[in-house]
């Protein structure tokens, strides 16, 4: 496991798998900033193994299949284009997983992008669940753990990763780039708190759209600019900005320490803005359960106008009764 925070929960994982007590159904959230992709794939690649140890071998014949990408025991659903991930998909992966091994090991699934299941097809995976046979392996990956019916979730072990402080994130980085951070380095990373892939990807200057979206909605909300128009291709960033600065606000509502706040070049402004305009943190929770329920029903319901529906949010949050 080359990510570092990452290297105690792989140790843990593989200590509990050769002491049989591992599981058949696991949830490893798709926190993409800590790297839990890499993570569920060396996972996958050491439950495939015929001869793991601290890993898969690599030699091995399954393994040799996985890295050609042709194992006949492993299967993977995704969502296409975002869209929900539906009942067929799931009654032929089960068909798929009662079936005999072919390479006398184990068969593994990965359903990616498990949020996007719907109930019937979640219902579906449930019996699977219930009766997993010796050898079957499925590891969902939603966005969030919270995602996931509470069914389903009481059926598997749900890993989490705890995210490493700045400090560490800065090392990294510096091991990554292969140079000190710059100031202005520095500023930016911490940006991304707990994220340092994304992080990196922002000092390479990988990220999509160098627009801080979260920025651009506290000024649009504290200092009273302009709000954002989005559109269909980018709202969903709008939106995910929207949940972000709710949930900073609710921090900085709470007084958490100063180090856990998110956007701390926001921070003074923010509580001033919270202190003058009496906002308190039910009302803050109030508009975050209606930012998650918007993301919801845009997952389960095609043909929705979201800009707009998102736009009609932010009006609340400035004409407050
Ligand atoms: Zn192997």
């Amino acid at each position: 496991m080359s990510l570092p925070w990452l290297r105690e929960p792989w140790r843990q994982l593989v200590a509990d798998y050769h002491n049989q007590r591992f599981g058949h159904a696991h949830c490893i959230p798709d926190r993409k900033g800590v790297g839990a992709e890499a993570y569920t794939q060396t996972l996958v690649k050491f439950l495939l193994c015929l001869q793991p140890q601290k890993q898969a071998c690599g030699q091995c014949k399954s393994c040799l299949l996985m890295e050609a990408g042709t194992h006949p025991d492993y299967y993977e659903v995704a969502s296409e284009d975002n869209r929900a991930i539906g009942v067929d998909k799931i009654r032929e992966l089960t068909q798929q997983l009662q079936q005999t091994a072919s390479q006398h090991g184990s068969k593994v699934a990965w359903i990616k992008d498990a949020h996007r299941m719907t109930i019937e097809a979640a219902n579906a995976l449930l019996k699977t669940l219930e009766e997993p046979s010796g050898n079957t392996y499925l590891i969902l990956s939603p966005e969030r753990t919270s995602d996931l019916l509470p069914t389903l979730r009481s059926r598997m072990r749900l890993h989490t990763f705890h995210e490493p402080n700045q400090t560490a994130v800065e090392d990294w980085l510096t091991q990554q780039l292969g140079r000190t951070l710059s100031e202005a380095e520095r500023v930016r990373s911490q940006q991304f708190p707990g994220a340092p892939l994304t992080a990196l990807a922002a000092l390479n200057g990988e990220l999509a759209d160098p627009v801080d979206f979260v920025q651009v909605i506290a000024n649009a909300m504290i200092s009273e600019t302009a709000w954002p128009q989005p559109k269909k291709d980018d709202v969903q960033q709008w939106l995910e900005a929207s949940l972000a600065w709710l949930q900073e606000l609710i921090r900085i509502r709470q007084r958490v320490a100063q180090q856990r706040l998110h956007y701390p070049q926001l921070t003074l402004a923010a509580q001033e803005w919270l202190q003058r305009e009496q906002i308190s943190v039910t009302t803050l929770n109030g508009w975050l359960a209606l930012c998650y329920n918007l993301r919801k029903i845009t997952r389960e319901q095609s043909g929705l106008n979201l800009p707009l529906l998102l736009q009609q949010q932010w009006l609340q949050w400035i004409h407050r009764p």
